[in-house]
């Protein structure tokens, strides 16, 4: 499995602007299988501990703020080489940056509410997709 997952989270905002089911028809249509999923509202301690990477950063207040202001959707994305291959569809960080068709681009708001989360190596895949899932909520054939 290595290589082969990846996790994304649709981030508050997006799933407050009505975009989960866009955004996932987007992720089905670029090929991603959907190897678990979930519907649910970050703690700030969760929210903390899933960006404590960034917790010297200034913006990490805002962020950790912006990702408990509602539910999001956390998925673990099954596809080759998934971690790069989902990064290429969502696009960089910032939505303004990001290219013509690319998911912040089409859904994201700011550098901030970019309209998703997706893991940027395949161990932070790896170690995303336990903060999320236990092996009983993965569904691999
Ligand atoms: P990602 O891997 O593209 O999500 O980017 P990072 O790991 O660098 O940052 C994590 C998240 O922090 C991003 O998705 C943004 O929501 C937020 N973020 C990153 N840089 C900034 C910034 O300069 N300002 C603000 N307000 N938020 C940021």
């Amino acid at each position: 499995m290595t290589g082969n997952i990846t996790l994304t989270m649709i981030k508050p905002l997006a799933v407050k602007q009505g975009f989960a089911g866009p955004i996932l028809a987007r992720i089905n249509d670029a090929g991603f299988r959907i190897i678990a999923m979930k519907y649910m509202r970050l703690s700030e301690a969760q929210a903390k501990a899933f960006y404590d990477v960034h917790r010297e950063r200034p913006f990490y207040q805002d962020l950790v703020k912006s990702m408990t202001s509602g539910p999001i959707v956390a998925a673990i994305l099954e596809k080759e080489n998934a971690v790069e291959a989902y990064r290429a569809l969502i696009g960089p960080t910032d939505p303004a940056k990001a290219p013509e068709g690319s998911i912040r681009r089409q859904f994201g708001v700011s550098i901030e509410a970019n309209a998703v989360h997706g893991s940027d190596s395949d161990e932070n895949a790896i170690i995303e997709s336990n903060f999320f899932f236990s092996q009983l909520e993965r569904f691999i054939d």
